[in-house]
């Protein structure tokens, strides 16, 4: 059977971490990692504080739609045009470029599929027949025509 963390939470509920070795806890409650366990706590809040001013600087909302990546990007070409010119400058713009490019392109792609969804299921809401009855009248008039 798979060893648990005996720790209990409040509501009594058992910690689902694996214990670490030689112990019956995990590394969150073990009573010898508490030090170090603070410690990254501490750190953790002073990261997310960081972050969290960090985003609000750049009005930067993470990379999981194309207009978080657009803004990185957009950030990223300001602070190495406000650098002094120079070769690497030069070849990271470009770069820049490239990959802005790219995500024009899958933006313009997302917004083309999601008009095309649309439409869909507006032909499908105004079907009132199942295309299986175009089908049969298909093959009765066929059948008509041989007769
Ligand atoms: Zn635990």
């Amino acid at each position: 059977m798979r060893r648990q963390c005996a720790y209990r939470q409040q509501g009594g509920e058992p910690c689902r971490a694996a214990p670490l070795r030689d112990s019956q806890f995990c590394l969150m409650h073990s009573p010898e990692h508490a030090k170090e366990v603070q410690e990254a706590r501490r750190l953790g809040g002073l990261r997310r504080k960081r972050e969290a001013t960090v985003i609000g600087a750049y009005e930067f909302e993470g990379l999981s739609t194309v207009d978080g990546i657009r803004r990185l990007l957009e950030v990223a070409v300001l602070d190495t045009l406000g650098m002094e010119n120079s070769i690497s400058r030069s070849r990271t713009l470009a770069y820049l470029a490239q990959v802005a490019l790219r995500t024009l392109e899958v933006g313009d792609l997302e917004e083309r599929i999601a008009a095309l969804e649309e439409i869909l299921r507006g032909q499908r809401n105004q079907r009132t027949s199942s295309p299986f009855d175009v089908e049969s009248s298909f093959l009765e008039t066929g059948q008509k025509e041989k007769a």
